[in-house]
This record gives C-alpha cells, structure tokens and sequence, in this order.
C-alpha cells in the first residue's frame, strides 16, 4: 500500500501516521521528496486489514493498494494453466471443448434429439437449463426436477458430461446430484452465498460474466469459489449491458486474453447469450477460438422458433455441425486439437 501525507505537515502527525501502519502490521519505509512524504507499507495486503480508512486522516492525501485483491484465482498464484476433469473431458487442456444443448430443457424428444445431435457433431458436454433465470415472471421458467431427470437421460445414452445452471441455494442439493458442472448465470454472479453453496458441492462451478460486471469483480466472484475449497472454477464471458440495442449483449472478447492473463482458471466463451443471434454464432466461436478460448458455450435446438427461450439466439441441429466443421481450421491454428 502506498500513502501519500500531504505537504507541510508536522513532524507529530507524521509520526501518528507511522504507528498507525506499524499497528495494522505493515512495515513502513518513508520517502521524502521536496514536496512530500511518501510512506511504503510493506505487508500483504489480501490478509491483513486495509489502509484505506487512513485516507480519511487530514495529513493524508491519498491511499493507494498496489497489491491485487484476488488471490487463488491469480496466474501468480499458479503459473501453469488449470484444468478441469469432467466424466473424462479435460476442460483448459490441449484439447478445445464445445458445450452444446439447448437454453431450456423443454421436453424428452427435444433433449434427446439435441443431444445425440451435438454429441454426433463433437461436442463434449450437454448444456440445457432445467431452472431458468427469466426476465418476466410469466415466461417458461424450466422444468425444474424433471429437466434434470431428462439430462440424465441423456448423459445416461450419450455419455456426455451435463452443465445446468444453479438458480439457488434452495436447488443446491438437488442440482448437484444431477450435474457434472454447475452454472452460475449472469444475473447470480455476485450472489456470493450461492457461489459459496455451489463451491461447497465440491461439483466444478462455470461462473458468467454478471450484466455489468468489471473485470476485478468477476475475479473476486470467481475467488469465492477457490477460497471455499473448489479448484475447480470456469470463466465464462457471455456479453456484458452497453447501449447497443443491434445485439442483445455486447460480447467482449478481450476477456480471452485477459482473463488468461490475470487467472490460470479456463475461459468459456458463450455467443449465444454473446449477441442474442443465431446468425452471428459462427462468427463469434471463430473469433473466440482464434482468441484462445478454452471452450465454447452454444445453444442449440431441433427447432428455434419454437423454443420456449432464446429461441432467435438459437442454432438448429444442422447449423450446429456446420459450426463444428467450419471451426475446425480455428482450432488447429490456435495451436489447439
Ligand atoms: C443461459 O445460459 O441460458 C443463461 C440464462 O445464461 P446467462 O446467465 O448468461 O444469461
Ligand atoms: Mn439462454
């Protein structure tokens, strides 16, 4: 922590200043320069308490942390890249992996048909919504109990791996029962009791972006469930709230490197959240994958129009293996199998 005092002041306030630091268990080294004095507090900042409050002193002009505030999250925590197992699919390995279902499950032959569909087209995981987090409270809101029997199912004659979102610490038993990784939508990424909940099922935890959520909170969310004993954390960037009304999300691809840069934990990337349409996903997963994506997030569904969500941000079965055919080039120059 770095604490400016402000000009001419006296030797005594000064002095307080210093016992102060030395009090919260920092080591200060003072810098005097002409104008002013500069006090280094050397200690780690993430376990002891902030110096912040003494920027409200009157001999001091400003506060300043030079540390980060997440810690298990950190690429200088662990240097190498993490991975995460998932019934055999290594996620944040040499291989890129694609999630792929529908946004909501609506029913056996809709899953079913979808899942043998993606499985077919090389995707790895099943996705599909069982609780959805809908805007209008008379929308479809999910199966519930029944989704997750019917992605059972379809784990059971596919074998892929299942992701679902976790809408609330109510469900935290019974989703955890049936899923491989539990999601944490958009609209939950700082709810932090359910990321400790989720954390604690010991199950991996694929966190979204929040609406409007800076990159230091994604971190910290995501430092939620390192710090409740889970390695086993994705990233997920799914568009963030801007002005723009021509996609439903503005999907922010510098995530890619950034969070590569700033964290070991993999980084998924959703298009379909991304921009709310079908006709922009291949673009986006192109874009994503040559960007250095781990893995993508895709909702796909037999028939779009009628999906009971998301249907315009939906791809079909065929669009979806077409997808996976063009993409294969991107994924062999980013170096990735
Ligand atoms: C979804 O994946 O269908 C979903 C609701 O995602 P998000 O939380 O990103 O809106
Ligand atoms: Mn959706």
């Amino acid at each position: 922590m770095i604490v400016v005092l402000k000009p001419n002041i006296t030797k005594k306030d000064e002095v307080a200043v210093l016992k102060e630091i030395r009090k919260l268990g920092y080591k200060p080294h003072i810098m005097r320069g002409v104008e002013r004095t500069v006090i280094g507090a050397i200690g780690d900042e993430r376990t002891h308490q902030s110096l912040e409050t003494l920027a409200v002193w009157p001999q001091v002009e400003r506060v300043m942390p030079v540390q980060k505030r997440y810690k298990l999250v950190s690429r200088e925590a662990h240097k190498a890249n993490s991975s995460i197992n998932v019934r055999g699919t290594i996620i944040g390995g040499k291989k890129f992996q694609v999630m792929a279902g529908p946004c909501s499950v609506e029913d056996e032959k809709q899953l079913l048909t979808t899942a043998h569909a993606v499985k077919k087209a090389g995707a790895t995981i099943l996705r599909g919504g069982a609780f959805k987090p809908r805007t209008s409270p008379y929308e479809f809101q999910g199966l519930g109990e029944k989704g997750l029997k019917l992605l059972a199912k379809a784990r059971r004659e596919t074998g892929l791996g299942i992701i679902t979102e976790l809408l609330s610490q109510d469900h935290c038993e019974l989703v955890a029962e049936y899923a491989d990784i539990l999601q944490i939508g958009a609209r939950n990424a700082q709810n932090f009791q359910l990321l400790i909940a989720a954390a604690k099922t010991g199950k991996p935890v694929l966190l979204k972006r929040g609406l409007s959520m800076k990159v230091e909170e994604w971190l910290l969310a995501g430092e939620y469930v390192l710090a409740n004993e889970n390695p086993n954390l994705l990233f997920c960037e799914r568009g963030i709230r801007t002005f723009e009304t021509y996609t439903r999300n503005t999907l922010d691809l510098s995530m890619i490197p950034i969070i590569k840069q700033e964290s070991h934990c993999p980084i998924v990337i959703d298009p379909s959240q991304g921009a709310g349409r079908s006709d922009l996903v291949l673009s986006m997963c192109k874009g994503a994958v040559a960007m250095g994506a781990d893995a993508l997030l895709i909702e796909v569904h037999p028939n779009p129009a009628e999906a009971l969500s998301d249907g315009a941000q939906q791809i079909t079965l065929e669009g979806f293996a077409r997808l996976m055919e063009e993409l294969k080039p991107f994924i062999a120059a980013a170096g990735k199998e």
